[in-house]
């Protein structure tokens, strides 16, 4: 079949990849001429494990080009993948305007290939309010006319860091068609991503875009539960630690996802909570969890950041400090810095006279780029705790959980370890002289 993807990002690149690794021949489209640039050089614009040595494979195969060439790109394509950004503002309104965009340019190239054509199936990926993939078959129609054509909904639940795995094994697959035709053009195509047995639901297409929000919505949810009960927690004196393997090993809660922490950050979990509560005030519905799901993430990092001022005794006591800041994306294993707690402390830390210097793994680049020379971002995790009166750890890198930690104490000024993702034993780093705060943990004073 010939696909072509709309924008390559981390949904669009990882799609096309591995559907052209299936045999499919796929065009990926952006309208962002330097992506397409490393692209064709064979160099991956994001970071994600195992997409590389896929998108070689591919493009050498002949099966995988990259392209600005919209008309081209959707002239030659039987089924079009729409994966453009979706991103919100505060209140949680959806900017649209790279969906419209989008479809106005399908339906130009449509009305230009004229009614004898056959019909292309346009398929929305991006997450989307739902409706939205009716509003790009209106936005078509209104171009086309009587030329026919199809539209579907197929939301994408992979994840960044394990998107590769997630797409070539997902847990299931969603589909909203208004065609039983179009229902089979999708099963042919996932199915060899399913042999594993895992289903692919055909539904309609409102109920498939109303899918990925519950999903999101869902597993926020359960980030937001955890983060409450840990400051309880604290309140108490109890150890969320212990808590959550005491609860979590109840079958009928489980482990994921329950996880205490700054909160979420990312590209999705903070705007699909927020569009959902649009979504309902839109309609006359009080999204009530959703926006206490919303509302305890955004307290979850003040109240860390809280620990910080109290530390130094209060805000004026941060004037002149310098902290080091161990993982600035939004979680591991990826390169994607949007709305990362990591960086939310950053900015606070600097409104108060804080020296900030950063290491990441993989998403310094991205921080240069988005905070210039505010932070000092080193390629070394012991070099960026250098001479810190404190280190703050925002994601749980592997390479973070079991540190060195008489080098570490060596290289700072002060002994202080902030850690929004619980790795370490309390007891053990009283013993090594550090003071250690966590979430959802009584905080340990050096015993040494
Ligand atoms: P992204 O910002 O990484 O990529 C979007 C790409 O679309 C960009 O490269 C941009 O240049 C391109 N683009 C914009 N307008 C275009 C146009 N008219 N033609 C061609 N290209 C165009 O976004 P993303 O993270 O891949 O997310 C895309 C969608 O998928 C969003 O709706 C998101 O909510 C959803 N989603 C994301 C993830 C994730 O983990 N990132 C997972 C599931 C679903």
């Amino acid at each position: 079949m010939h696909l072509t993807m709309v924008g390559t990002g981390y949904v669009g690149l990882v799609t096309g990849v591995c559907f052209a690794n299936t045999g499919n021949d796929v065009t990926c489209l952006d309208v962002d001429p330097e992506k397409i640039k490393k692209l064709e050089a064979d160099i991956c614009p994001i970071y994600e494990p195992g997409l590389t040595d896929l998108m070689i494979k591919n493009r050498q195969s002949g099966r995988l080009t990259y392209t600005l060439d919209k008309k081209a790109a959707y002239q030659r394509a039987d089924m079009i993948f729409i994966c453009v950004g979706t991103p919100s503002d505060d209140k949680g309104h959806t900017d649209m305007s790279y969906i419209d965009g989008a479809a106005e340019d399908i339906g130009h190239a449509i009305k230009e290939l004229g009614p004898d054509a056959k019909a292309k199936v346009i398929v929305v990926k991006s997450t989307v309010p739902v409706g939205t993939t009716f509003r790009v078959r209106d936005t078509i129609k209104s171009i086309v006319g009587d030329i026919k054509f199809h539209v579907a909904d197929n939301p994408e639940f992979l994840k960044e860091g394990d998107a590769v795995t997630d797409f070539n094994k997902p847990d299931r697959v969603v589909v909203g068609v208004e065609s039983e035709m179009v229902g089979e053009m999708f099963r042919d195509l996932y199915d060899p991503f399913v042999r594993n047995g895992h289903p692919i639901f055909i539904m309609d297409v409102l109920s498939a875009e109303m899918v990925k929000y519950a999903s999101n919505n869902f597993l926020a949810t359960k980030i937001s539960f955890i983060n409450e009960m840990a400051n309880l927690c604290e309140a108490y004196g109890a150890n969320i630690n212990r808590v959550r393997e005491g609860m979590c090993s109840d079958s009928r809660i489980g482990h994921h996802f329950l996880y205490p922490g700054l909160g979420y950050g990312g590209s999705c979990f903070p705007k699909d909570t927020l569009a959902c509560i649009m979504m309902g005030d839109q309609a006359g519905v009080t999204m009530q969890v959703s926006n206490a799901v919303h509302g305890t993430n955004e307290r979850q990092r003040n109240l860390f950041f809280n620990k910080i001022v109290k530390h130094f005794g209060g805000e004026m006591g941060l004037n002149g400090k310098k902290i080091g800041f161990w993982g600035l994306a939004f979680k591991p294993r990826t390169d994607d810095i949007r709305k990362a707690p990591a960086l939310t402390l950053v900015r606070k830390a600097l409104g108060y006279g804080v020296t900030c210097n950063g290491y990441d793994p993989v998403a310094a680049s991205n921080v240069s780029m988005e905070m210039g020379d505010t932070i000092d971002i080193h390629d070394d995790m012991y070099e960026c705790a250098r001479d810190c009166d404190a280190i703050v750890i925002s994601t749980d890198w592997p390479e973070f959980k079991s540190p060195d930690f008489d080098k570490l104490a060596s290289v700072m000024k002060g002994k202080v370890i902030f850690d929004g993702r619980n790795l370490y034993r309390r007891q053990h780093l009283g013993e090594l002289g550090f003071h250690y705060y966590s979430v959802g943990r009584t905080p340990i004073t050096p015993t040494t």
